[in-house]
């Protein structure tokens, strides 16, 4: 099941990057676990996936006393300061990087265990008030900022889409994020080749239009059906 699944999801990104004139490896794919198990994950990384994303620390250290090193870790969900010490340890890059205080605080933990951490800017583009992220006016404050400290690492954006019945209303988000990463390099406080990282099971087609280079998928590869 996952195995198939897994196919179409990986067919479903090659269809929209030929569609849209873009490399297939151009877009990385993250294998969302937050509702698998071990035994799941065993199964897509043996399916030659390397890159896992999670959405909770406490789950995702869990996974990582099974599966360490084997998995590219990349935190996906909401960050809190009190989990950051823990966080920095396992993963490689961190996509929701909302605030001055989580960035001042990832840059201290990470100092002390010799890391520069990668990090993604989440950006809310919806201007829902129930979503996380900076609000695209502040945006380029923030990375001002936050390009100081030592021991991080930007290497991009990361939206979030609001959930909608179809896949072409959440174009606007997606185009959004391309705009502002493009707005930053061209102020140059972004260096080019800036990740995208938006585009989840329900809406990946339209953001890989829009320039994701980062999906993160879930349900449709662990689903049932
Ligand atoms: C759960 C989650 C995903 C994956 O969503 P699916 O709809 O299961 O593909 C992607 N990004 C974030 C931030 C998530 O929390």
């Amino acid at each position: 099941m996952i195995a198939d699944n897994l196919k179409s999801v990986t067919q479903g990104i090659a269809r929209c990057c030929e569609k849209t004139r873009r490399h297939p490896g151009d877009v990385k794919l993250i294998c969302v676990t937050k509702e698998a198990n071990i035994k799941e994950i065993e199964e897509v990384l043996a399916l030659k996936v390397k890159d896992i994303g999670e959405n909770r620390v406490q789950d995702a250290l869990i996974k990582y006393r099974a599966i360490g090193d084997r998995a590219i870790w990349h935190l996906v969900g909401h960050l809190q300061t009190n989990k950051v010490k823990d966080a920095v340890k396992i993963f490689s890059l961190i996509h929701s990087i909302d605030s001055i205080r989580l960035a001042k605080e990832i840059d201290k933990e990470a100092e002390k265990i010799n890391k520069v951490q990668d990090i993604l800017v989440e950006v809310n583009t919806s201007g829902e008030e129930s979503k996380f992220g900076i609000t695209p006016n502040d945006i380029g404050a923030f990375f001002k900022e936050i390009s100081l400290y030592p021991n991080i690492n930007i290497l991009g954006l990361m939206t979030i889409a609001p959930e909608v019945n179809a896949q072409d209303m959440a174009r606007p988000s997606f185009h959004k994020l391309r705009e502002i990463g493009e707005q930053l390099q061209k102020l140059k406080l972004a260096a080019c080749g800036l990740q995208l990282s938006m585009g989840m099971s329900n809406d990946f087609e339209v953001a890989i239009e829009e320039g994701s280079t980062m999906v993160r998928i879930g349900r449709a590869i662990f689903k049932n059906d």
